[in-house]
């Protein structure tokens, strides 16, 4: 047994838990929508944990926030209108950002006070917060693209907690639908979509419901992230139009400095396991 000096979150249903040494707690409250706490651990700098939840790390956000953001941004033709939805610690952001073709990048994030705690135990990740390019929004991201006009976005990155709470909506079929609504005829969606060992049901049911909602054109990506259940985590892109190649030479050639993401990293993560593809097809998704 672990003493109260490590914070530990435990993943029941897949009898498995994640532990980090604790230095200190930094703080905790409870924000209007979740129960919010930071730690700052002995190996991993910051830690930022929502409803017993982790979700970002000083050490290894990176790998998260890189995924989440430059595969899509490459895939797309020409990316200028990106929203992202959750992200409230603003790594995403600061990734979409890095891209010069983006002319205006929306956050919107339910929840106010994780952005106003990342400014102060993250600020690495809020860097780009003051862009010229950059909107921060704190309301419902359900509603914002309920209420988005057609046409009005080229890619929706959707950086959420887990289907629980506030999030569950993020994961529906109408969402997906009025996601559709909005995106110009060649956007798509990328979703966080949890660990294909633990939650490879959800993954196939959420495919099955972007599909049915027209974004047809599927492609899970899978990358490491050792702080989240399973250390082994994906995120799906959704297409209205089919999947284009990415980008491969301006990425090789990219001005910008990455930690996780190159060419090489893009076409490792598209490859499928065996035994996704098997799943996935059953599923017919
Ligand atoms: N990297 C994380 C993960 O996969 O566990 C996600 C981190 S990010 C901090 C998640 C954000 O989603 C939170 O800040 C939360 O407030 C936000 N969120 C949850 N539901 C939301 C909703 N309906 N609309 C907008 N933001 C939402």
């Amino acid at each position: 047994m672990l003493d109260a000096s490590w914070f530990t979150e435990q993943v029941p249903d897949a009898g498995s838990a994640f532990s980090l040494k604790i230095k200190q707690k930094l703080h905790t409250e409870q924000s209007p929508f979740q129960y919010l706490e930071i730690y700052e651990t002995e190996s991993f700098g910051n830690l930022m944990v929502i409803d017993g939840c982790t979700m970002v790390s000083t050490r290894d956000n990176f790998f998260y926030h890189e995924m989440m953001s430059h595969p899509v941004l490459f895939i797309h033709p020409d990316p200028k209108r990106v929203w992202i939805i959750g992200g409230g610690d603003c790594g995403t952001l600061r990734e979409v950002l890095k891209h010069p073709s983006v002319e205006h990048a929306v956050q919107i994030d339910i929840d106010e006070r994780v952005t106003r705690l990342a400014e102060i135990y993250f600020p690495e990740l809020c860097e780009s917060n003051n862009d010229p390019r950059a909107e921060l929004k704190f309301i419902d991201g359900i509603k914002w693209v309920k209420d988005a006009q057609p046409n009005s976005v080229d890619i929706i990155i959707v950086d959420s907690t887990d289907p629980i709470g506030p999030a569950e909506g993020l994961f529906s079929e109408q969402f997906y639908r009025d996601c559709f609504n909005c995106l110009t005829p060649n956007g798509m969606v990328v979703q966080q979509s949890e660990s294909a060992l633990f939650h490879l049901k959800l993954i196939g049911e959420m495919r099955g419901a972007m599909s049915r909602a027209g974004l047809s054109h599927l492609q899970t990506l899978f990358f490491p992230q050792c702080l989240y259940p399973s250390g082994w985590w994906s995120a799906t892109i959704a297409s209205k139009a089919p999947l284009a190649s990415f980008r491969e030479q301006e990425c090789a050639d990219k001005a910008f400095s990455t930690v996780y993401y190159n060419s090489d990293i893009h076409k490792a993560a598209l490859a499928q396991p065996e035994f996704f593809k098997q799943a996935m097809t059953a599923e017919s998704v």
